[in-house]
């Protein structure tokens, strides 16, 4: 049927079997769904979908969190969305970490765990902090610490293990098929849709879910209904020599530079593997086709390096550079997710928008999403808010 690449043909035992069992009652047919984008949204979409009896379908057009899910730095926070629209997906989402981590063993497959969060000030040109107010290794010129998430409140993951890891189990125990291929366009109607892929390849079903990320607003069916900017940010890992000086502490900084220039809010997070993720530098630029070909700018690395060694000294040159990236945070017009059917498209569903918190608010996504499209409505979240409804015009 495609002439992409078939990434993984699961067995149909599993069906063959059950209706040999009860040769007068078959199966009813499952309902099949056709998830396109594999970051961390649809994945999780297609995780969840699939746990419920769907038969999904997951066209991806490079590989499995090439983006942003990804290059993410993995951050969770319970309660930091508070007094907000994301609030309740947020706190739903980061007790769902905490149950999927020990579903898939995430503490060894992708570096869960909880994390005491630090924010502190950094003035480059400053003396080195000699006090015992801060972890060891952040011996730099740093100041004001402040307590601003505890081991019950904050946690991270490995963005891109974790998006993997969950993508191989719903492919592995529910039989979730990954097709490499672009995704062009979707018809809809009687009942059905169908996904049109670049190079001739059509993926029939009865809904489709949209979960381009920041390729939302290149696809043409979507460029009318909701408008999804990328915002370009970078990050550099580091791996330094002595691997155990280092806390399981995030860092948010407010950091001044040497010579003038605006502060910045570069953020830290040490990873459980031994490595240290720096990221920031935010710029507004065009998304580029491929995700392959998103490139840092050298400048922005540079300053993330020169933060990292201020810092801590264990964070300077002698430490190993393992990554130097960029990839595009997918935001809306009022910095709200955008998720539900698209209105006057019958079984065509959104999920895209999620800014700065998409890790963290993946999988009550992905699992608000499924009850949507197989039940009619969520209840572990109320989508409501996030309707796709609010920017179409009356
Ligand atoms: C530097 C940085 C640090 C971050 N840190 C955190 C953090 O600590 N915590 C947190 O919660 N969030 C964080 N985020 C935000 C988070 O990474 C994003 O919100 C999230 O990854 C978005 O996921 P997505 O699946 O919507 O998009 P993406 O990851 O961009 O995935 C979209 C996918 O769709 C595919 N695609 C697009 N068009 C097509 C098509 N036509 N056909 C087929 N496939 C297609 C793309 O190839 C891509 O794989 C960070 C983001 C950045 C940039």
């Amino acid at each position: 049927m495609f002439s992409n690449k078939l990434l993984f043909a699961p067995s149909r035992f599993n069906t063959i079997t059950s209706s040999m069992n009860n040769p007068q009652q078959p199966d009813p047919p499952k309902k099949r769904v056709v998830v396109c984008g594999g970051g961390i949204i649809g994945v999780c979409t297609a995780y969840f979908l699939s746990k419920k009896g769907a038969a999904v379908t997951l066209v991806e057009q490079s590989s499995i969190a090439c983006a942003a899910s990804g290059k993410a730095g993995g951050f969770l926070a319970f309660d930091w969305c508070d007094g907000g629209p994301v609030s309740s997906l947020a706190r739903a989402s980061f007790n769902l970490h905490r149950s999927l981590a020990q579903e898939l063993d995430g503490v060894e497959s992708y570096g869960y765990r909880p994390v005491n969060t630090l924010s502190l000030s950094v003035t480059e040109s400053g003396k080195p902090n000699r006090k015992s107010t801060v972890p060891g290794w952040i011996d730099g010129p740093v100041k004001s610490p402040r307590t601003i998430g505890t081991i019950e409140t904050t946690a991270q993951v490995h963005p891109q293990l974790f998006t993997r890891k969950l993508m191989e189990k719903a492919m592995a125990e529910y039989g979730v098929e990954v097709v490499i291929g672009k995704v062009k366009s979707v018809e809809t109607g009687g009942g059905k849709v169908t996904a049109l892929l670049e190079g001739g390849g059509v993926i029939d079903g009865d809904a489709v879910v949209l979960a381009l990320g920041p390729w939302t607003s290149k696809f043409k069916l979507l460029e009318s209904v909701v408008r999804v900017h990328g915002l370009k940010a970078h990050s550099v890992v580091l791996e330094p020599k002595d691997v155990d000086a280092i806390s399981a502490d995030a860092l948010f900084l407010s950091y001044q530079p040497a010579h003038g220039g605006p502060p910045m809010d570069p953020e830290i997070y040490p990873r459980p593997t031994g490595e240290v993720y720096i990221c920031g530098m935010s710029s507004q630029e065009e998304v580029p086709d491929d995700p392959e070909q998103i490139e840092p700018n050298p400048d922005s690395i540079r300053v993330l390096k020169r933060v990292a060694g201020t810092v801590s000294s264990h964070l300077g040159e002698e430490s190993r550079v393992k990554a130097e990236q960029a990839c595009f945070l997918p935001c809306t017009d009022d910095s709200v997710p955008v998720i539900g059917e698209i209105p006057g498209m019958a079984g065509c569903y959104v999920a895209t928008g999620h800014s700065c918190w998409g890790i963290l608010n993946g999988p009550a996504t992905g699992a608000a999403v499924a009850e949507l499209v197989m039940d009619g409505s969520s209840t572990i979240v109320d989508l409501t808010r996030f309707s796709p409804a609010r920017f179409v015009r009356k």
